[in-house]
Parts: C-alpha cells; sequence; structure tokens
C-alpha cells in the first residue's frame, strides 16, 4: 500500500499574472503528484469559494491563507491515509472544512490537494492519470471534440462584443488531432481577414482574437467566411458555438439582459429566447452555453423547451459543476448538457459524482478550463478517462491552452487504434 508521506503547497502565478497555489503530493512509495489551481473571471454566483488573502499585497489577491490551509491543517489530516482512496481523501477535507462552499480551508486549497492526490496515485502504480482513472469495461477510450476558441469578448476582452466567447467545433475530424489541424486553418485565415480589414489581432484571456468589432453578428460572419476561406463548409465540417455568460449580463432586479452592442439593448427573457431563436436559424450554432443567467431558472425551461432539441444547451454558472444544481436542471427538463470545471467544486470525487448524474440523464458533458490557467493539463486527461463528449481549452494560443490539447494529442498518440474520436456522433 502507498500512502500520503508529505503534502507541500506553493504560490505560482497564473496565465494572468495573478497568484495560485501549486501542491505537491509525496507517497510512502516515494512518488510526486503536483497540481495547479486555476480561476474564472466570470465566476458563478454557486460556485465554491476561493479563500484570497484581500490584504494589500497582490491587490488583495494574495493566496498565503490558503496555502496554511493545506501547509498547516490540511496536510496534518491527510499524512499517513491511504493515496488510493480518493472519496476518503476528500471527505476528509470536506469534513474539515465543514462549510457547503468551503470557504473556511478555501476551494482553491482544497482542488489543489485533491487533484494532487490523484496523480500521486497514478504516479504510485505507474499509469498515466487517465488510465488510471478510467474504470469502465472497454478497450477503448474516447476523444472529446475540442471546442476551440476564436474570438474573445465579454468580461474576457477590452472590446465591445458583449459575448464572452465564439468557439468552432471541428465535427467532421477523423480524430482529435484533424480536429486540431482544421481549428489552426481557420484560426490563422481568421487572423488574416482581421489584418486585411486592419482590426486588432490582439488575442483576449482565452487566446481567441479581441477586435474592436461593433457587434457580435459581425463576429460570426468573420468565423463564417474564415471557415469557407480555410476550405471547410460551416454547418457540415465545422459547427459555431457561443458561451454568452448571460449572468455577466444579467441585472436581477430589473430582470433585464443588458447588450450593449445591440440596438434595443434591454431584453427580458422571453425576448432573449426570441433573439436566441433568430441567431440560429441564421447561423450554424450547435452550442450554446449560458446563454441566460444562473437566476433565470423559468427562462431556462422555455429555452430548452423551445430549443433543446435543436441544439447543445450547456448550463456552466447555471450548474457550477454542483450534483444538487444538476439534480435540480434534469427535474426542470432545464438545459441538456453541462459544463465541468473542477475547481467549481471544489474536489475530484464531486466532479465525478456531478458526471456519473449526467450520464444517467444523458446530458453532455464538457471539460473546460477557466480563464486564468496554468500549465497544468489534468483536466485533458479527466476528459478522456470519464469520456468527456468534449473539451474547451480555449483557442490555439497561448500555452497554458495548448498544454491541454497537446496532452490530448499525445495520449490519443499512445492509445492508436483504441482511441475513438466522438466527432459527428454526439449531435446526430
Ligand atoms: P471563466 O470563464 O473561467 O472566466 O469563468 C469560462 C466560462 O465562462 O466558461
Ligand atoms: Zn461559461
Amino acid at each position: 500500500m502507498s500512502v500520503i508521506k508529505d503534502i507541500h503547497a506553493r504560490q505560482i502565478f497564473d496565465s494572468r499574472g495573478n497568484p495560485t497555489i501549486e501542491v505537491d503530493v509525496y507517497t510512502s512509495t516515494n512518488t510526486l503528484g503536483r497540481s495547479s489551481v486555476p480561476s474564472g473571471a466570470s465566476v458563478g454566483k454557486y460556485e465554491a469559494k476561493y479563500l484570497l488573502d484581500g490584504e494589500k499585497a497582490y491587490l488583495g489577491r494574495g493566496v498565503t491563507k490558503a496555502i496554511n490551509s493545506i501547509n498547516k491543517i490540511i496536510k496534518k489530516a491527510l499524512v499517513g491515509k491511504n493515496i488510493f482512496d480518493q472519496h476518503n481523501i476528500d471527505q476528509i477535507m470536506i469534513r474539515l472544512d465543514g462549510t457547503k462552499d468551503k470557504l473556511n480551508l478555501g476551494a482553491n486549497a482544497i482542488l489543489g490537494v485533491s487533484l494532487a492526490v490523484a496523480r500521486a496515485a497514478a504516479q504510485a502504480i505507474d499509469l498515466p492519470l487517465y488510465r488510471y482513472l478510467h474504470h469502465q469495461n472497454t478497450m477503448y477510450y474516447t476523444t472529446p471534440i475540442p471546442m476551440l476558441n476564436i474570438i474573445n469578448g465579454g468580461v474576457h476582452a477590452d472590446n465591445n462584443i458583449d459575448f464572452q466567447e465564439f468557439l468552432i467545433l471541428p465535427i467532421k475530424a477523423k480524430n482529435f488531432a484533424h480536429a486540431l489541424k482544421m481549428g489552426a486553418e481557420v484560426f490563422w485565415t481568421l487572423k488574416m481577414l482581421f489584418k486585411k480589414k486592419k482590426y486588432a489581432t490582439n488575442v483576449g484571456d482565452e487566446g481567441g482574437f479581441a477586435p474592436n468589432l461593433t457587434s457580435f453578428h459581425i463576429a460570426l460572419d468573420y468565423i463564417l467566411q474564415a471557415i469557407e476561406k480555410a476550405g471547410y463548409v460551416p454547418g457540415k465540417d465545422i459547427f459555431l458555438g457561443i458561451d454568452a455568460a448571460a449572468s455577466e449580463l444579467y441585472d436581477v432586479k430589473k430582470k433585464r439582459y443588458i447588450l450593449q452592442s445591440t440596438s434595443d439593448k434591454q431584453y427580458s427573457s422571453e425576448e432573449m429566447i426570441v433573439f436566441w431563436n433568430d441567431i440560429i436559424q441564421k447561423y450554424p450554432i450547435i452550442s450554446l452555453e449560458d446563454p441566460l443567467a444562473e437566476e433565470d431558472w423559468e427562462g431556462w425551461k422555455k429555452i430548452t423547451k423551445n430549443l433543446g432539441h435543436k441544439i447543445q444547451l450547456v448550463g456552466d454558472d447555471l450548474f457550477v459543476t454542483k450534483e444538487e444544481r444538476l439534480q435540480e436542471g434534469i427535474s426542470n427538463q432545464v438545459a441538456n448538457a453541462i459544463l465541468i470545471k473542477p475547481n467549481q467544486v471544489g474536489t475530484l470525487s464531486e466532479t465525478k459524482d456531478t458526471i456519473d448524474l449526467a450520464k444517467k440523464a444523458n446530458y453532455h458533458y464538457i471539460f473546460s478550463h477557466r480563464s486564468g490557467e496554468t500549465e497544468d493539463t489534468t483536466i485533458a486527461d479527466l476528459a478522456i478517462a470519464y469520456q468527456a463528449t468534449q473539451i474547451k481549452a480555449g483557442a490555439l494560443t497561448r500555452s497554458e491552452r495548448l498544454a491541454k490539447y497537446n496532452q490530448i494529442l499525445r495520449i490519443e498518440e499512445a492509445l492508436g487504434k483504441k482511441a475513438v474520436y466522438y466527432g459527428e456522433k454526439i449531435f446526430s
């Protein structure tokens, strides 16, 4: 048996230059598991809470308190515990914290340890993480469809685009590597088109372009043009996705969505649904994430009824990777897919519980990065281990984004014929 021998947390920096945590877990059989913790900008109200210092240093964003949670409290409780008993380890941390949202020790502290434990366990039996966590009775593994970010807006960019992410999904690819080839060709072509029209080609937090376009229609038109010019057929080879991150646009008191780049500007929930319906008629959009706010359950019910049979409706801020919120969604026939961000819930075993529920209810589940990322590639292995239909890890720029996609390339290569790309199957 291998047990936890030592745990050590340190401060590192994420892709936005914010301090974050890296955790090393050492086992009695002399293996090391390391993981680091991402953070969001459009953080859902119901996410587990990070513990930040809130003092002058680092403009309040320091993580010394969360590091102390690990080095002084969690370590004591976990040394000597069986490294393979992930559930027990996660439960000990949850109990030790004692709050629903992991406020005491910090969800950042707990997640860092939870993922580092999984990595140390995989190392202890000399398996890659995706194989250690893959408990299916099949010799095949699936590779997810990449949802590649291509234009950034919302709180991820300083431009006028209301919606946060414009994505492309290379559905008709042979495998994951081919999907990335298609995505890269479209990305470069879009850059050329923007350059020609003298738009800025700097990138936003998740690596997509962030030009100052005056409306999201223009953004969608440019993406379509780029797909065609790169030699692909929109709506056949490559589909579009949008993450509206609509909680950021919602005025809870007025119950109105405020859109800067449209002439009407203020939309009721009903009007927003008409708006989306109109957009999906005009563009080959196959996936809409958070088209409505995390509070707007009535709107979500209606939009699912109206559009749920046509496209993928993804709950991100709505479900925050939590089993009980997803259960509420399933019971109310809300959405048909869930974004999976381990840091929204705070431990690996709770993440897995939510995935199991999504599977049972036939919801698609999509592993996702955060807008503030590190070089950690854990979500790539998790997407394969748990058979996620898709992965959303940003654009094909910025190494903290590519790190995840590159890891899947390695895994796909290692699996050879045992890897099956989800591709068209999931949307037929
Ligand atoms: P965030 O954005 O990491 O800034 O929350 C990602 C998303 O909304 O999907
Ligand atoms: Zn989102």
